[in-house]
C-alpha cells in the first residue's frame, strides 16, 4: 500500500510538475485522456456527465447563471458539486471551470463592475490594470471558478466591429502595456520564470487567458469573426505583440479566434496555432477553442463536424469549447484517434498541456472553493478600486465654449439642476455588454451606482435635482431656473456581432436631446458608449462640455469625483475619434489621418477649450 502511494508522482504536491504531468498522462486510457480536452457548458452538465466522460472542464457561457440572482455561494456550491463529480474518478483529475469575469466577475450578482477594456485602455495605467486583475481573481476564485477567458489583446483597428470595447487601444504599444491584467490574474511571476511556461500565484489567483489568437481587431471593415487581410509582418507588429507580452507573463492559457488571417480561418491554422505559438513563441499552456467554434469552420454550422475536428486539432487546438453536444465530439475524436487521423502523440500533448496547467494551479491540491473569499465579491476595497478607474478613464473633449471659461469643474450648491438622458439612470447600459447576460441588460441589473445617484450624492443638500429620462417641453420652457443640465446618452449593450455598426449614430435620439436641452440650459453631456460615436456639428458647438465615459461598469461615483473637481481628469482617447464614418477605418496609421480627436487627446480641468 505504502509502495503504491511512494510511485503514484502526480499525487506528490513537491514533485516536479514535468513528473507529475508524464506520470498522470501514462496511466491515462483514451477515454480520459478525452475527456479532458472536452469543455462543456453548465446547462448541459451533471455529475454523472462529468465522472461517465471524465470531463474536464466546464464553463457557464456567456454568463449563463445557476438560476436568477443566483449568490456567490450558490455558485461555489454549484461548482463544488461538478469538482467532487471528477474527484470521484479513478485518477481523481480536477475540473478546471471556466468564466468569461472580463470586466469583473461580471456573471455574480453584486461582483464589481469595472470599466470595459476601451475605458482602461484611455487610462493608460497598467498598474491600475493589473490590481484590477488582483480584484477580479479574487471574486472569481470566491465562486469556485479558476479560470477566466481574459484578457482580450485585441487591438482594434476599426470601430465598427462589435467588440471595439473589449479592446485596450488601437495602438499595440498601448495594448501590450496594458497585458498587466494577466500578472494581476495569476500573480506575478518571478523573473527566473521561463517566458512559455504557464504560472499561478496562489490559491487566490485564477489561470487568464489571452484571446482571441490572433488577429480579430484586425477584420475587414470591422466585421466580428471576419477575415483580417495583412502580411504576416504587420500581423506580427500589430496583432501578435500583445501575446508575446502575456507569454512573457506566464499567462496560461490562450483561446483561438474565429477570425481568419487571409482566408484562413485561425481554428484551422496549423501554422498560427502550432508553428508560431507553440514553436516560435515557445507557448507551454493549452489552447481553448471559441464557444461551437469547430462547428463553425463549415457554413452551415458543424457540417461533417468530425473533418473540421480533425483540421483543427491537428492545427494544434488542445481544449474544444463544445459546448453542448459532448457526446458527438467524444466519439468523433475517438474515431479520428483509431484511424490515425489524428495522432496518439497529439493527443498526448493536448493532454499534457491542460494537465500542466491544472498542476500548476493547484488544482489537485486544492480543488475545492475557499468561501473565506466570499465576502470578497463586490466588497468596499474592490469598489474603491473600480471608482478609481471610472474616475481615471473619463476623457474630457470638451471644457468650455470659450478657452477663457472652463465650464467644468460644475458648482455643486447650484439651486436647481436639470439630469437628463437615457443613460442617467441605467446601470446596465452603464456597464455594457458581458454583464450579468452576454449581450448586457438594462436597468438596476446588479449592485452599483448610476450616474444620477452620483450627482446626488455630490451635490448640496439644498440644490434641487430634476431628474427626468426624456426632458419634457415644460421643463425645457421653465430653462432659466436651471444654473446647468447634465445629459447623458450613448449605446445600449450588446456583445459581438450584435454590435457590429457602420452608422455609429447615439441611438435614441441621442443628439437631439442633447442640442434641445443645451440650446436652452448650460450643457455637460456625457457620451456612454464601446467606440467613438459621431458627434455632429450641433452636438458639439451647443454643449458646454463633453465627456467619453465609455462603459464605466457600477461605480458610478467615480464620474461626479472628476466632474465635481475632486479630481482632474486624467483619460486619453485610447482610439482616434473619427469625423464622419466615411472616415473608417481611421486610426493614427492611416494614410489621410483628419480626426475629429487624436489617438491620445484629452483635456484637464486646467487646461480649457479645444
Ligand atoms: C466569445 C469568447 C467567450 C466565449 C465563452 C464566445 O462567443 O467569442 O470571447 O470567451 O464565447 O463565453
Amino acid at each position: 500500500m505504502e509502495r503504491q502511494e511512494e510511485s503514484c508522482i502526480y499525487k506528490t504536491p513537491d514533485a516536479p510538475v514535468e513528473a507529475r504531468v508524464q506520470d498522470l498522462l501514462s496511466r491515462m486510457t483514451l477515454p480520459e485522456k478525452i475527456g479532458q480536452m472536452t469543455q462543456i457548458e453548465r446547462r448541459v452538465t451533471t455529475h454523472a456527465v462529468i465522472t461517465e466522460s471524465f470531463i474536464g472542464s466546464v464553463t457557464s457561457g456567456g454568463g449563463s447563471w445557476p438560476f436568477e440572482d443566483a449568490k456567490p455561494s450558490d455558485w461555489a456550491d454549484m461548482i463544488d458539486g461538478y469538482q467532487n463529480a471528477a474527484l470521484a474518478t479513478r485518477l481523481g483529475i480536477p475540473i478546471i471551470y471556466g468564466i468569461d469575469a472580463v470586466h469583473g466577475n461580471n456573471n455574480v450578482y453584486g461582483a464589481i463592475i469595472f470599466p470595459h477594456n476601451i475605458g482602461l485602455g484611455a487610462t493608460r495605467d497598467a498598474d491600475l490594470i493589473r490590481r484590477i486583475g488582483v480584484a477580479t481573481a479574487l471574486e472569481v476564485r470566491a465562486i469556485g471558478a479558476s479560470w477566466t477567458f481574459a484578457p482580450c489583446v485585441a487591438v482594434l483597428r476599426d470601430p465598427r466591429w462589435g467588440r471595439s470595447y473589449e479592446s485596450y487601444s488601437e495602438d499595440h504599444e498601448i495594448t501590450c502595456e496594458l497585458t498587466k491584467l494577466v500578472s494581476g490574474l495569476q500573480g506575478e511571476p518571478p523573473k527566473e520564470h521561463p517566458s512559455g511556461y504557464p504560472f499561478l500565484g496562489g490559491r487566490n489567483n485564477v489561470v487568464a487567458c489571452a484571446k482571441h489568437f490572433v488577429g480579430d481587431g484586425g477584420t475587414d471593415k470591422g466585421i466580428n469573426e471576419g477575415n483580417t487581410t495583412v502580411s504576416y509582418e504587420e500581423l506580427e507588429r500589430i496583432h501578435l505583440a500583445p501575446y508575446l507580452k502575456c507569454i512573457a507573463q506566464g499567462v496560461s492559457t490562450v483561446m483561438a479566434s474565429y477570425s481568419s488571417w487571409n482566408g484562413s480561418k485561425l481554428h484551422s491554422d496549423y501554422f498560427l496555432l502550432t508553428e508560431v505559438l507553440k514553436q516560435k513563441l515557445g507557448f507551454k499552456g493549452f489552447v481553448i477553442s471559441d464557444w461551437e467554434a469547430v462547428d463553425r469552420l463549415t457554413k452551415p454550422k458543424g457540417l461533417n463536424f468530425r473533418n473540421s475536428l480533425k483540421i483543427s486539432i491537428n492545427a494544434g487546438l488542445d481544449m474544444v469549447m463544445v459546448p453542448f453536444k459532448y457526446e458527438r465530439f467524444i466519439e468523433d475524436l475517438t474515431s479520428l484517434v483509431e484511424s490515425g487521423e489524428v495522432t496518439m502523440a497529439r493527443i498526448d500533448d493536448a493532454v499534457e498541456r491542460i494537465l500542466r496547467v491544472k498542476f500548476v494551479a493547484g488544482l489537485f491540491e486544492h480543488p475545492l472553493t475557499d468561501r473565506s473569499l466570499l465576502d470578497t465579491v463586490g466588497c468596499k476595497e474592490h469598489r474603491e478600486l473600480g471608482r478609481e478607474a471610472v474616475r481615471k478613464s473619463l476623457v474630457l473633449l470638451k471644457n468650455g465654449k470659450n478657452v477663457n471659461k472652463p465650464f467644468l469643474p460644475l458648482d455643486r450648491n447650484p439651486k436647481r439642476i436639470l439630469v437628463t438622458g437615457t443613460h442617467v439612470d441605467d446601470l446596465g447600459y452603464q456597464c455594457g455588454g458581458w454583464t450579468k447576460a452576454w449581450f448586457g441588460l438594462s436597468g438596476r441589473i446588479t449592485i452599483g451606482t448610476t450616474l444620477l445617484d452620483a450627482i446626488k450624492a455630490t451635490v448640496g443638500d439644498k440644490t434641487e435635482v430634476i431628474f427626468e429620462k426624456t426632458p419634457s417641453e415644460e421643463t425645457l420652457a421653465s430653462s432659466e431656473g436651471f444654473s446647468y443640465a447634465i445629459v447623458a446618452v450613448g449605446e445600449a449593450p450588446y456583445a459581438e456581432t450584435r454590435g457590429d455598426n457602420s452608422e455609429h449614430i447615439i441611438p435614441f435620439n441621442g443628439s437631439d436631446i442633447v442640442t434641445a436641452v443645451a440650446e436652452r440650459i448650460q450643457t455637460l453631456m456625457i457620451l456612454f458608449s464601446g467606440r467613438p460615436m459621431v458627434l455632429e456639428p450641433k452636438v458639439l458647438e451647443k454643449t458646454e462640455a463633453l465627456i467619453a465615459a465609455w462603459l464605466p461598469g457600477s461605480e458610478g461615483q467615480g464620474m461626479a469625483d472628476v466632474i465635481f473637481g475632486d479630481y482632474d481628469f486624467e483619460g486619453m482617447l485610447p482610439v482616434s475619434w473619427f469625423k464622419r464614418v466615411e472616415q473608417l477605418p481611421l486610426n493614427a496609421d492611416a494614410d489621410l489621418y483628419d480626426p475629429l480627436f487624436p489617438i491620445g487627446f484629452g483635456l484637464k480641468l486646467n487646461s480649457s477649450g479645444n
